[in-house]
């Protein structure tokens, strides 16, 4: 049987009027479990609306009752996020403990926005010039348009509304057609938190539904997520029609491992970054340098422990035993088969294959889309496993001779994400991490996603715009400053009045 998911607005959910909809396939048996809305320009505008009349009210909303439904909902998201996991498992593929990780990562952001009392306070100045005091506040935007890609249901989301509601927007998010459920999920959850219809809307669709953002007058800025084409995009488009825009692309992730690392915590973390989530993550390791001399013995140790990774269905507890697949399907057969491509490219190529994937046995219904761990050695940058964000589980070892040509390669690179270093020379680590064109630094540490009281955000052509998402940045991305002085006169010492047209000069 399969579901119809609609958008959300006005509290309520939304069939739209355009009868264009999208399937919606469980990638671990290939079946159409549902069908998504595809919004037309109509519905575009009714959800578009919706928002937009409820953004005065709710701008006025006092922080105190702000907070509190904020707490609320983060109460509700606690204790029911194991609903959530299991959506995004159905429709996303990921296994059920990295669903659930996904969410708790999302939280963390909704808790740095229960203090947005403390992150909005202004400064003040007392007696600026005599009898004149300053102090600066922020104003919410008004309607925020929040696009995210497919694999981060829950979290990308998560990384911009709970600081734009928590500021006083109203919110329009569009998700990715992919996994449309949890988004719908999620609104309901406001609604049962106590947050007034209109401030949280879903928008369902594709390229029309996000136009109609980019284009929409009553929009006053974009948060985008996806790949680097349509990032770019959207910042060109979104920036053409006057909104504030942050959009964050792909990525090609390096993970340099020096001489002196401790090499069985290296290849646990090129294993666990580069599979996890099948690498349909922004921030996997796609690339790993190894320096020499550890390349041979470091990929030995990577195979060894590839090979006993288990592909199957994400839900909780399929396995023998209850046990857990390490890694799910790929998002669609579509996708499925051309990271297949770029691993027959690869071999093509003159890359060593130590791992191929396309011959996993998944434990799972054949018609999932799988394809297993694959591991490349001797990859050079000229080959396109190397220059193309491949978005799948396929790691790519590059051999470089010294640290200079490790960092270069990164540089070169047209991504700059993350990268991580493996090392126990803290001077190289402390180099590093000024000499890499790169957002996230990991020491040690294969996923330097920050903490949400920090911003994300790459650069190059993995970011467009200033600002990256959440922490101080997402709040000043979400509201506008404002500066006011004031003047009172003591009526004890009043100052002669008199016309004065100079500029005016404090005092
Ligand atoms: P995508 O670019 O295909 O889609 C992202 C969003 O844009 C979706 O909501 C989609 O409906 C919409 N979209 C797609 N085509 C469009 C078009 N032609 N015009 C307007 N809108 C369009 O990305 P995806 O495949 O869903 O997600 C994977 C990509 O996202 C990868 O490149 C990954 O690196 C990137 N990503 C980046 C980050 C980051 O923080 N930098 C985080 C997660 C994912």
């Amino acid at each position: 049987m399969t579901t119809s998911i609609a958008h959300w607005v006005d509290g309520a959910e939304f069939a739209g009027t355009s009868d264009h909809w999208a399937d919606v396939t469980n990638p671990a048996t290939g079946q159409v479990s549902g069908r998504v809305a595809l919004a037309g320009e109509h519905d575009a505008q009714h959800v578009i609306a919706s928002a937009a009349t409820a953004a005065k009210a709710w701008g006025e909303t006092s922080l105190a009752k702000r907070t509190q439904i904020l707490f609320a909902f983060r109460e509700l998201l606690n204790s029911r996020k194991e609903e959530l996991a299991h959506l995004i498992t159905a429709e996303h593929g990921k296994v059920y403990s990295d669903a659930l990780g996904e969410i708790t990562r999302g939280q963390e952001v909704v808790e740095f926005a229960c203090g947005i009392s403390h992150l909005l306070k202004g400064g003040y100045s007392e007696s600026a010039s005599t009898g004149v005091d300053v102090h600066s506040k922020r104003d919410p935007l008004g309607v925020v348009g929040i696009i995210s890609p497919f694999n981060f249901p829950a979290m990308v989301p998560m990384w911009f509304f709970p600081i734009a509601i928590a500021s006083g927007n109203t919110v329009v998010l569009k998700p990715s057609e992919k996994d449309p459920s949890a988004a719908l999920w999620i609104a309901n959850l406001w609604k049962e938190a106590g947050l007034p219809d209109g401030v949280f809307n879903v928008l369902q669709g594709d390229k029309v539904a996000v136009d109609a953002l980019l284009h929409s007058q009553d929009v006053a800025a974009i948060s985008f997520v996806g790949s680097t084409p349509i990032a770019k995009y959207v910042y060109e488009e979104a920036s053409r029609h006057g909104k504030r825009v942050q959009a964050l692309g792909g990525a090609k992730n390096h993970m340099v491992v020096l001489p002196d690392a401790d090499l069985d915590l290296a290849a646990d973390a090129a294993v666990n970054a580069g599979y996890g989530s099948a690498g349909e993550r922004c921030m996997a390791i796609s690339v790993l340098v190894a320096v020499d001399p550890v390349g041979d013995d470091l990929v030995a140790r990577i195979a060894e422990r590839t090979r006993t990774l288990v592909t199957g269905d994400g839900r909780k507890g399929d396995g023998p035993d209850g046990a857990e697949a390490d890694m799910g399907p790929l998002v669609t057969k579509a996708h499925r088969d051309r990271v297949a491509g770029f691993v027959a490219s690869g071999e093509r190529a003159g890359a060593k294959l130590v791992i191929d994937g396309r011959t996993v046995e998944a434990r799972g219904e054949q018609d999932g889309h799988w394809l297993g761990p694959t591991l490349f050695d001797h990859v050079t940058p000229d080959m396109d496993i190397y220059t193309e964000e491949i978005f799948g589980p396929v790691l790519a070892v590059v051999r470089a001779s010294s640290y200079d040509e490790a960092v270069e390669l990164i540089n070169a690179n047209e991504y700059g994400n993350g990268t991580a270093i493996f090392t126990n020379d803290g001077g190289a680590a402390r180099r590093f991490e000024s000499d890499v064109q790169v957002g996230m630094i990991g020491v040690n540490v294969p996923i330097p996603v920050p903490v949400a009281y920090y911003s994300f955000g790459g650069w190059k052509r993995s970011l467009f715009g200033d600002t990256h998402a959440h922490g101080t940045e997402g709040v000043h991305f979400f509201t506008r400053a404002k500066v006011v002085t004031t003047r009172w006169i003591n009526p004890a010492a009043r100052p002669e009045g008199g016309l004065e047209l100079g500029f005016p000069q404090n005092d």
